[in-house]
């Protein structure tokens, strides 16, 4: 088979992922051929390259996430891997970090507690930035954990980062100077009106907040109270409509809201607790 014309791969491409209600069809198109290839004159492609481009095309046309066609999504400006296990890091998490950077800019937290770690984005992406610390992820799904490690390994700090398989924070009776926590906040009913591209292929086990979207909150909040050390934080990101209900868990279980910060569409996105004061 003669070399096809990168153009009308990409036309076809175009209008499979168009028709498909893929948004941004054509840049979705260029950056799929570019997983496929990458030389600085593309112009045609071989037989087999189309062959492979049409697969992740299908793909993308039954809605598959481009980060789980690509293998990897970037987060605070390091490369992530993530699977079908692990949910995709988001940019409203970078928020996340923002918020950790800010709160412990002169004295940085020894150690450092990520529950529900999933691919490890946020650990990692701490422990990179703060040379001295440690940090715990723990997470429910052995696979996510598997990922976690191989990005704690991918980015220099598997030395310092330690994975465990497990349920919320039962297994550990130690305290952390932070715990950060993107726990599954989507209430059950609204699951099925995500994209398609979270609704059918994300884990559900990462978004899946039960009835009300707060049921691992409840098994969470009044545990960082034995978590955090006398000076610790948790810094707990949540839905836009769950700051005021996570407050009052957060009081309940003897705790105080410390802080808050909106994510980068100005939706309220983390609450930032500790022990409440003498
Ligand atoms: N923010 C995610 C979403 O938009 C949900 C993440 C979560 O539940 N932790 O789908």
């Amino acid at each position: 088979m003669a070399p096809a014309s990168l153009d009308d791969v990409l036309c076809g491409a175009t209008a499979k992922l168009r028709a498909a209600g893929v948004e941004n069809p054509a840049r979705e198109a260029r950056l799929l051929a570019e997983l496929v290839v990458c030389r600085d004159d593309l112009r045609t492609l071989s037989a087999g390259e189309t062959r492979h481009l049409a697969t992740l095309v299908d793909r993308r046309t039954r809605r598959e996430p481009f980060a789980q066609i690509a293998g990897v999504r970037e987060f605070w400006s390091l490369d992530f891997e993530v699977t079908q296990d692990t949910l995709i890091p988001r940019p409203d998490s970078e928020t996340l970090i923002e918020c950790c950077l800010d709160r412990f800019e002169h004295h940085p937290p020894a150690r450092i507690l990520d529950l529900g770690t999933g691919s490890g984005c946020l650990v990692v992406t701490l422990l990179v930035t703060w040379t001295g610390s440690t940090g715990i992820g723990v997470d429910v799904s052995e696979r996510a954990c598997a990922v976690a490690a191989r990005n704690a390994r991918r980015h220099g700090v598997g030395d310092r980062a330690w994975v465990m398989c497990g349920d919320w924070a039962a297994a550990l009776d130690s305290t952390f100077d932070l715990v950060v926590v993107n726990p599954p906040y989507v209430p059950s009913d609204e699951l099925a009106g995500l994209d398609p591209e979270v609704a059918l292929h994300e884990p559900g086990v990462a978004i899946d907040g039960g009835e009300d979207g707060y049921a691992c909150y409840r098994r969470i909040v009044p545990r960082l109270a034995t978590l955090l050390s006398n000076d610790g934080k948790a810094v707990v990101e949540h839905g836009p409509d769950q700051r005021d209900g996570l407050a009052v868990l957060a009081g309940d279980s003897g705790l105080c809201v410390v802080g808050e910060v909106d994510d980068y569409g100005g939706r309220h996105r983390v609450l930032v607790l500790a022990h409440r004061g003498p």
